[in-house]
């Protein structure tokens, strides 16, 4: 059961290189709508208390506009810009939460398959852990293959899940966590420069910041993130089958 008031951060200020178009891909239509909508559209149905939009520079009045106020999401109460890198942008997301904010949920916009029921879900577990986020074990076998491309070992697959978002937080623990990594990040502490290109989801700035226990919800195989021309064909399915 939820306690106190629930922020989402939902995160569009990605260039999307590898969807190889002019148009950022959270702008690129599918099912004849952006598809930031469909992500916008579950959390404002959802118990959500308020959206903070992260977007790219000068994409605040197209958004405006063309999106939340033409689908009228009342529940978008901030648009900020994004910063370089995805944490870049998370962290100006966290920093314009509202002052009353005890839990936050981080979302990719590019992810515009996920369900209301699946943020039900996760909000739920925030009453019993301070950090929760929805990933599925993968199908594959998963290598690691080493700059050389040999295969370096084979990681046990019935420990390897495939993550997403949202991720979820107590706002007090994420805030925390991420105020130390952007500090190392500005005072240059962190010592590998790959180390601090990778830094691609939440979860592992508090894993390596404060140690604290992640737990991982089963979320569902069709949160895909849109990234290359061929998941919106994919998605232009998923809407189909709705
Ligand atoms: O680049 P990637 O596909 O991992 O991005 C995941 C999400 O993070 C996308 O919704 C994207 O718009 C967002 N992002 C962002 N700011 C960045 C990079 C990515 O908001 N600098």
């Amino acid at each position: 059961m939820k306690t106190g008031k629930v922020a989402a951060i939902i995160l569009a200020a990605g260039s999307g290189k590898r969807m190889e178009s002019n148009v950022p891909k959270q702008y690129l239509e599918m099912g004849g709508k952006p598809i930031l909508y469909y992500s916008l559209k579950a959390f404002e149905e959802s118990s959500i208390d308020e959206i903070i939009l992260v977007v790219g520079e000068g994409e605040g009045e197209y958004c405006r506009k063309e999106i939340i106020e033409k689908y009228q999401f009342l529940k978008v109460n901030k648009i900020v810009t994004g910063g370089k890198e995805r944490y870049n942008s998370v962290y100006n997301g966290l920093k314009a939460s509202s002052c009353d904010v005890s839990y936050v949920l981080i979302h990719d916009g590019a992810r515009p398959f996920i369900t209301i029921e699946t943020i039900e879900e996760i909000i739920k577990s925030l009453s019993l852990h301070k950090a929760c986020v929805v990933g599925v074990p993968v199908k594959d076998t998963i290598k690691l293959v080493n700059t050389n491309g040999n295969i370096e070992n084979t990681p046990d697959r019935n420990k390897l899940w495939a993550v997403q978002t949202p991720q979820a937080f107590s706002y007090e623990l994420i805030k925390k966590a991420y105020d130390i990594i952007m500090k190392e990040l500005e005072e240059d502490k962190i010592e590998s420069k790959k180390q601090r290109l990778n830094i691609t989801d939440d979860a592992m700035i508090l894993e390596y910041t404060l140690k604290t226990s992640v737990r991982m919800i089963k979320g569902d195989y069709k949160n895909i993130k849109i990234t290359t021309p061929e998941d919106i064909l994919v998605g232009e399915v998923f809407l189909k089958i709705q």
